[in-house]
């Protein structure tokens, strides 16, 4: 068993394993704030990699200063500094000088540098120059004697939060690491190592802490990004064939009459199911006929048309005898697939049930006993379909809709809570590049929709700003006017707080528009505050015709459908990410109708900008996902808390995606000559990937 660690022997991984605390005296507070950057073992703390790095070797002549950047130049002090106070504030400034040039300094805040800086002596300045105007100013750069040599040329820079100190960061990582690298196990295979020219575990974590020039620093982490994206992809690839390798899921294969009732069904939709659509509805039967429990992800587009495929796999299901539960994220889109289905279903003599957690008591005793009895096929529901009081006579399939809602984390709890051998289907509308479909569901077998269904006009998107309220409302009008219904979001339910900030909310459009503007029109709000009841009724005003205007938060953002709106409004869209921004328009254009988004901003920034026009120039949810990706550049990778993902610390998953197929490749060779996870090479790397993420990904161990 892997588990077994050399009884007897000294543990070799104890210290790495070891509580900070429990390696070196820190101060409570201290240890508070590091644990907030998730430090808590000897092992966390060496894996703190600096995001930058103070280099004072590379030293630059002033005339090459350039705004905006960091730079350290050696420098006379030309003046007496001069500082100027007011109350807490100050200001000290001077004039620095070399052969090439000068430059103004000046520190903010801090007086105390009045005595240290004299006039007439070099020092060694870095800072980040700004320019203001015709002058270049460095600001609050710090400085030391040229010739010191107490400090080291390049210092690492770490990740901060509030009331800790590079220092105090500093001075912990130089105690513990010279502890740590003996012990530090690779679990990069010698043979992989070579191949890919990589320096060892050692090296790379002293170097990346305490380099010796920018060379050592890149090749460090050149190692530790591959060390990162290698414990990734070959954890969630064992975590997948250990799944794999347990089978007593139920086998679910039709005969010739449950094949019957699943054409019937599939006869039942108001279309013909497109090729992408049956390929996976394929794909899915494939897996549930298997004791292997299924593992599968359904990534389609929004309006791809998932649920038809999640249906047909219930109705398979159901045919064959068996019990399956359809989750979605809010009642609302729950409530809508229970009313879409029902009478599908009972058409081909399959019982639906609708439990959420506002089903009154008695109804839900009603439903648990239909369950236990085995008359009811298919649950939908919430989250409270996962209640321990529901008792089944057959379950076998969990099928969760919408599963970008839910986050890594959540999926192990949803299969644990719901009985490890059930076949599960997860389906996602945000469409998300490959490279981080694979860290993200590196667990799972993965089928894509990308047809949309034939007949669907594109959603046009065009940006604009609160100048142009008039047209847009006339533009509204005439929707409604011609029988369509339209769709107008804000970021938030009612006016901030410090309504310093200009930010839309629903209440406040809903008044106004009501009292003025639309007052001849029948408008709805619709907003995640209002009790899951009256958010039903509104939600089905407007799925009913009754409702012209639609006054919401991203409440509709989850897979709500109404063919006939074809408009839809969002305010502030620069507070929205890309992939929300492509949900939403993708309530609209799922009729015949020639449908338009419009996205209001008066945001100038630059980056804000991009990202619109981004969303305006492309339909294509993938395209849209690498861009996001792209755009959101390196260091602020979105999915990490969205996804439920696992923390990088020094890979990049935009920067680095060529790297990462190459890794997945590698890992899969190495699986395939080792035979087994019990294997040297694979073991060890399963346990690393456990002590990186193990804390985070809140899986049991295998
Ligand atoms: P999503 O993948 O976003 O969940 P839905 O399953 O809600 O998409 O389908 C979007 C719309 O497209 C629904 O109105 C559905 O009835 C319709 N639809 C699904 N499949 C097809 C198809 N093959 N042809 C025409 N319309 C379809
Ligand atoms: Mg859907």
């Amino acid at each position: 068993m892997r588990n077994d660690r050399n009884a007897g022997q000294e543990d070799p991984v104890g210290l790495l394993e070891k509580p900070i605390e429990k390696c070196l005296s820190i101060p409570p507070k201290r240890l508070e704030l590091l644990k907030r950057l998730g430090v808590y073992r000897a092992y966390d703390m060496v894996s703190l990699f600096p995001k930058d790095y103070e280099d004072w070797t590379s030293k630059v002549p002033i005339a090459e200063l350039v705004d905006g950047a960091d730079a350290s130049f050696c420098a006379i002090v030309r003046q007496k500094p001069s500082l100027f106070r007011k109350g807490r504030f100050s200001v000290l400034q001077t004039i620095l000088e070399d052969e090439s040039g000068v430059v103004k300094a000046v520190w903010f805040n801090q007086p105390y540098y009045l005595n240290k800086l004299e006039k007439g002596v070099t020092y060694l300045f870095r800072g980040r120059t700004k320019r203001d105007g015709k002058v270049f100013e460095v600001i609050n750069p710090m400085f030391r004697l040229e010739d010191d040599n107490d400090v080291p040329g390049i210092r690492p820079i770490y990740p901060m939060t509030k009331g800790l100190t590079q220092n105090h960061v500093r001075t912990i990582m130089e105690s513990i690491l010279p502890r740590v690298l003996p012990e530090l196990p690779e679990p990069i295979p010698d043979s992989v190592r070579k191949a890919e020219r990589l320096c060892s575990a050692p090296y790379a974590y002293e170097k990346i802490h305490l380099p010796d020039s920018a060379a050592a620093i890149e090749e460090a982490r050149k190692r530790l990004i591959f060390e990162e994206l290698f414990l990734i992809i070959g954890g969630l690839k064992s975590i997948k064939m250990e799944k794999a390798a347990s089978g007593s899921a139920a086998t679910i294969r039709p005969d010739a009459a449950a094949k019957g009732r699943l054409q019937d069904f599939i006869r039942s939709f108001p279309f013909h199911l497109t090729d992408d659509q049956e390929r996976v509805i394929r794909e899915v039967a494939g897996d549930v006929a298997l004791p292997r429990p299924m593992n599968r992800l359904i990534q389609g587009d929004v309006g791809s048309g998932k649920t038809a495929v999640a249906a047909a796999t219930m109705c398979l299901c159901a045919a064959c005898g068996h019990q399956s539960i359809f989750m979605a994220p809010t009642s609302v889109l729950a409530a809508q697939h229970y009313n879409n289905l029902k009478e599908r279903f009972s058409g081909v003599g399959i019982r639906t049930d609708l439990m959420l957690g506002s089903t009154k008591a008695a109804e839900k005793r009603a439903i648990r006993s239909r369950l236990l009895s085995g008359e009811t096929k298919i649950l939908i529901g919430t989250h409270a379909v996962l209640s321990e009081k529901n008792e089944y006579h057959s379950l076998a399939l969990l099928i969760t809709d919408e599963q970008h809602r839910f986050g890594v984390r959540q999926r192990g709890a949803l299969s644990a809570e719901a009985g490890r051998d059930l076949h599960t289907l997860v389906m996602s509308a945000t469409p998300i590049p490959r490279t981080l479909a694979m860290i993200l569901y590196g667990d799972l077998d993965i089928s894509i929709i990308k047809s949309v269904p034939a007949g669907r006009m594109p959603i046009e998107t065009y940006r604009a700003t609160s100048d142009e309220d008039e047209r847009i409302f006339e533009i509204m009008k005439r929707q409604i006017d011609a029988g369509r219904q339209v769709y107008y979001v804000c970021p938030q339910i009612e006016p901030g707080e410090d309504s310093e900030d200009e930010i839309s909310s629903v209440v406040e459009q809903y008044e106004r528009f009501r009292e003025s503007v639309f007052r001849e029109y029948r408008i709805g709000l619709l907003h995640g505050g209002m009790t899951s009841d009256d958010k039903d009724e509104v939600m089905r005003g407007f799925a009913d015709g009754n409702v012209d205007l639609l006054v919401s938060t991203t409440v509709i953002e989850v897979g709500v459908d109404n063919p006939n709106a074809s408009l839809m409004v969002i305010e502030n869209a620069e507070r929205f990410g890309l992939a929300t921004l492509h949900q939403l328009r993708g309530r609209i254009g799922r009729g015949p109708h020639r449908s338009v988004c419009i996205l209001k901003s008066d945001s100038e920034e630059k980056l804000a900008l991009k990202r619109l026009k981004t969303v305006c120039s492309t339909t294509d949810g993938f395209v849209l996902a690498e861009k996001d990706l792209e755009l959101r550049g390196p260091g602020d990778f979105f999915g990490t808390r969205q996804h439920g993902l696992p923390t990088l610390r020094i890979a990049n998953l935009y920067r680095d995606a060529g790297l990462l197929a190459r890794i997945s490749q590698t890992v899969d060779e190495l699986f395939k000559r080792e035979g087994g996870l019990t294997h040297t090479e694979s073991a060890r790397l399963y346990d690393a990937f456990r002590r990186r993420f193990g804390l985070e990904m809140d899986r049991p161990p295998l």
